[in-house]
């Protein structure tokens, strides 16, 4: 067996939180590969390693005394090291960094420090071979991430070492320039260490036991989620799950290498499966509930509208040429919605309605803003009659008005529109009706 293993910041944010990762990796002779985020928070109110290097290379970019701040950087790490006793100096990495900020040599770069020197800490922690994930993760000249190259480099530089730490969030671009994924990013160089080296599995180790069924900040002490599908998990992450960064799933699952979401603080907690396909039931009909508030819906009318070829194609070439992306398209006879975020749309919005009068010769067209969308997801859907109807019915029964329903084709979501301010009663009037008994 061979576990790739990705550790959050807050895993890693002082000697003892690196303990805690050392006991784990150690436990596992198969656990040969690690990918270490930068120092998180401690406790609340701290701040990230990564917001620091980002605020510090700020300063010596606005040409600001910037060195006070590096040193508290720099202190976060000592405190590290010196707690797990090494005998490891980082002097002169930070001497070069203090040059490379004096240069100006980029933000992305500054940021990338955070996992690069937890990285050698960790390595040296654990006595496995470093590799700076610049010389092994590449990005092309458009900064989209290379696949072709990082495979083939990553791969042939891991077989030569049983053991490695390949930092995470950072690779470089063709002419060396080092870059980063988006915020969390390192989810997504674990994913890739773990398609790379054809791991049995990439272990993805933070500060909480998995996936919940719904969001703990709506819901009191949720159910957690055994087993969850890639699609469905997409699905839940695009309505706002956050855990894993969206992309993470993306490497692993050209492979079929299952994720297994894990908590450093809890490691006896067998925590949430990511898989392809499973034959495992979840224990309820749905998996998951996830919504997202802050939708606007343009209502368009039009007589016959339903005869016409090419109206929705005009009306959604508005919405492209204005740079707006739409979430969903539910439709009537005469009648075409379009949902989108509020914020992209609130600067074009009469840009929008003129161009669509002009293309597509509407009736009328009427905004209305301050809406939610949640999504209801499950495999079990698809094979259980009534899901739509206990859905609607919790919803009645809470008193929710339902202002726009769209089930996927898959039939593996239903996504419901609501007002942003029966967002809340919404997820729990579902989550109960599913979930909890009702007593
Ligand atoms: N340290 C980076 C961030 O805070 C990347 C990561 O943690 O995955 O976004």
């Amino acid at each position: 067996m061979k576990k790739v293993v990705k550790f959050g910041g807050s895993s890693l944010a002082s000697a003892q939180q690196f303990m805690k990762v050392g006991e784990i990796i150690r436990s596992e002779e198969d656990r040969k590969y690690v990918i270490p985020s930068a120092p998180g928070k401690r406790f609340d109110g701290d701040t990230k390693v990564t917001d620091m290097l980002y605020d510090c290379y700020r300063d010596a970019e606005e040409g600001k005394k910037f060195t006070d701040k590096l040193k508290a950087i720099k202190a976060r790490y000592d405190e590290i090291i010196a707690g797990l006793k090494l005998p490891l100096s980082l002097d002169s990495e930070f001497k070069s960094i203090e040059e490379n900020f004096k240069k100006q040599v980029g933000e992305n770069y500054a940021a990338s420090r955070g996992e690069y020197l937890n990285g050698i800490i960790m390595a040296d922690y654990l006595g496995f071979a470093f590799i700076d994930a610049a010389k092994v993760i590449f990005f092309k000249e458009d900064g989209s991430y290379d696949e072709e190259r990082t495979k083939e480099v990553l791969s042939t530089e891991l077989s030569k070492h049983d053991r490695a730490v390949v930092p995470g969030f950072y690779g470089s671009l063709p002419d060396g320039t080092v870059k980063t994924f988006s915020r969390g990013g390192s989810d997504i160089t674990g994913s890739i260490v773990a398609q790379a080296v054809h791991a049995d599995v990439y272990e993805n180790w933070t500060d909480v036991s998995g996936f919940l069924i719904a969001d703990p900040r709506i819901i009191k002490q949720p159910v957690g989620i055994d087993t969850i599908t890639y699609k469905e998990l997409r699905e839940l992450s695009y309505m706002g799950a956050t855990v894993l960064h969206e992309e993470a799933i993306f490497p692993v699952r050209k492979e079929g290498i299952p994720i297994n979401i894990r908590n450093t603080n809890a490691p006896e907690d067998n925590g949430t499966w990511i898989v392809e396909s499973t034959c495992q039931k979840s224990k309820y009909v749905i998996t998951g509930i996830a919504g997202k508030k802050g939708f606007c819906a343009i209502n368009i009318e039009k007589d016959m509208m339903n005869a016409e070829i090419g109206f929705g194609r005009k009306v959604l070439n508005v919405f492209e040429d204005n740079g707006i992306s739409f979430e969903h398209v539910p439709s009537g006879i005469d009648t075409l919605t379009v949902f989108v975020h509020q914020d992209e749309f609130m600067d074009k919005e009469q840009q929008v309605v003129t161009g669509i009068h002009r293309l597509a010769k509407p009736d009328t067209i009427d905004i209305e803003a301050d809406l939610a969308l949640i999504a209801v997801v499950g495999r079990g859907m698809k094979s259980t009659r009534g899901t739509a109807g206990r859905i609607f019915s919790a919803l009645a029964h809470a008193k929710v008005n339902v202002k726009m329903i769209d089930q996927g084709s898959s039939e593996l979501n239903i996504i419901i529109g609501v007002t942003n301010d029966d967002f809340e009663t919404a997820i729990s009037a579902i989550y109960n009706m599913f979930v909890e008994p009702i007593v």
